[in-house]
């Protein structure tokens, strides 16, 4: 067989695919005067395990599971039968006045594996639209009760819960949110518990007492008004997978609870065995008043969220009038080829012992990365279970970032990508973030690739 010339045909394929997509697709989260020059745009023929297989035949390791949805492997045999399965049986159907198997079941078994007193289920079509729902269930439930003067939301600096009006007014990522600041609600915004931003000497927990009171502060400061608080439990993902203590969680629940308000746990990212259990909640023993579920839910194969709260929420809506009720809705809300697909991930927890094996994944993890603290400009390497993050520093010992203009990141991901490596770093924060079907040798192979890729992103 003429190999070369094979190539030669995928290469031109590939660049065909390339000019089409340019010419018609505007991209998200992209610059796209960027392309192609500064960024390649790589067309995808398949997926396979932890693996992208090029329209040119190359092979990239997913190690941010395509944007932190993927768990258990692109084009997942068992998950795909389940969906073509639904598909043939019923594609969707409207969920008000209706019901089907695949809603009911996912919500019983989410009531179940989440924390206890989450006893009710909301779908929405996306994590965005999740935290929309969450907020506004919030603020509806107080005018439920007569409080309607409770509509401050207390969000965390740095943290991230979507794009969509009310989710980006709850996000302080001035990358995403300054643009748009004049159209946004006016959260309460507390300071992150972030152990990287510890003072001198400050142990995570002690950083993590210290901002909860600064957090207790503006309770007080603002009494009767907070109608809720809305965290990312342990990891903020977008903000730079920066990570505390979990004591802040315990002080939280309890601070909420201190002034009636509801708090908000948005799970999108974190939840389905990242961070080592299950819901990040339960490494601080609390259960939120919301929790909020997208990404990993399906497996990464369809986009879904769900939203569960306590009854005590849920009965405030219950009335004979139309006002009271939670009139949120979306046209695919429940879809059934999502929820099946989420049933199919749920039942491989059930069947093997995810959570055990991605122990042993984070030791190797944690093994394979110790060796990148030593790096004059890396500050800091941390992990939390099935996240590990690599932060590039100008100067590691107070921590100076490099210039934003100098695209220190960018350059890691030009590199790794040229080495068969999906390493999308957020800033100069480069991070693994890979499927829970990754192997031993891909976990050798990206951190070979993120060594060289830090040499060239600090050159
Ligand atoms: C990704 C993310 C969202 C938004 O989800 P989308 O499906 O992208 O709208 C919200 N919160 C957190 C913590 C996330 O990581």
């Amino acid at each position: 067989m003429d190999t070369t010339k094979d190539d030669a045909a995928m290469l031109a394929e590939a660049a065909q695919w390339q000019a089409r997509d340019l010419a018609v697709l505007w991209h998200p989260c992209t610059q796209m005067a960027e392309h192609p020059h500064t960024l390649p745009l790589v067309p995808i023929a398949r997926g396979e395990g932890a693996w992208l297989i090029g329209r040119d035949g190359r092979r990239y390791l997913d190690a941010v599971s395509s944007w932190w949805t993927n768990l258990f492997g692109h084009a997942n045999p068992r998950i795909a039968e389940a969906i073509a399965e639904q598909a043939r049986t019923l594609e969707h159907v409207i969920l008000a006045g209706f019901s089907h198997a695949p809603a009911v079941q996912l919500a019983e078994e989410l009531v179940r594996i989440t924390p206890p007193g989450l006893t009710r289920v909301f779908f929405a079509d996306n994590g965005s639209a999740g935290v929309e729902v969450a907020l506004k269930m919030a603020f509806h439930h107080f005018v439920n009760r007569g409080q309607p003067q409770r509509r401050k939301f207390v969000a965390l600096g740095n943290g991230y819960h979507g794009e969509t009006i009310g989710a980006l007014s709850v996000t302080d990522v001035p990358l995403y949110r300054r643009v748009y600041a004049p159209l946004l609600l006016q959260p309460l915004f507390a300071p992150s518990p972030d152990a990287y931003e510890a003072e001198p000497g400050e142990s995570p927990e002690a950083c993590a007492l210290r901002r909860a009171e600064e957090l207790e502060a503006l309770f007080a400061a603002n009494p009767g008004e907070i109608c809720a608080l809305i965290l990312e439990p342990l990891v903020q993902c977008a903000g730079g997978m920066r990570m505390y203590h979990p004591v802040y969680l315990r002080r939280a629940r309890e601070i909420c609870d201190a002034h009636g308000t509801l708090l908000i746990a948005d799970e999108i990212a974190v939840g389905f065995g990242r961070t080592g259990t299950l819901f990040a909640c339960e490494q601080a023993g609390i259960a939120p008043d919301f929790m909020c579920l997208s990404k990993g839910l399906t497996g990464g194969f369809l986009p879904l969220a769900a939203v569960l709260t306590h009854e005590r929420i849920y009965e405030s809506f219950l009335d004979d009038s139309r006002e009271r009720a939670f009139l949120h809705s979306h046209s695919y809300t429940g879809n059934p080829l999502a929820c099946a697909a989420a049933l199919a991930t749920l039942a491989i927890f059930r069947e093997q012992d995810v959570l055990g094996r991605n122990r042993l994944l984070a030791a190797r993890m944690a093994e394979l990365a110790a060796p990148f603290a030593d790096h004059p400009q890396v500050a800091d390497v941390r992990q939390t279970g099935m996240i590990l993050a690599i932060e590039l520093a100008a100067d590691k010992a107070s921590k100076t970032p490099f210039p934003a203009a100098d695209r220190r990141g960018l350059r890691a991901y030009r590199h790794a990508i040229e080495r068969g490596v999906v390493l999308r770093p957020l800033g100069d924060v480069l991070y693994w973030f890979p499927p829970y079907c990754v192997g031993e040798e891909e976990l050798t192979l990206l951190a070979d690739v993120t060594a060289t890729a830090i040499a060239a992103a600090t050159a």
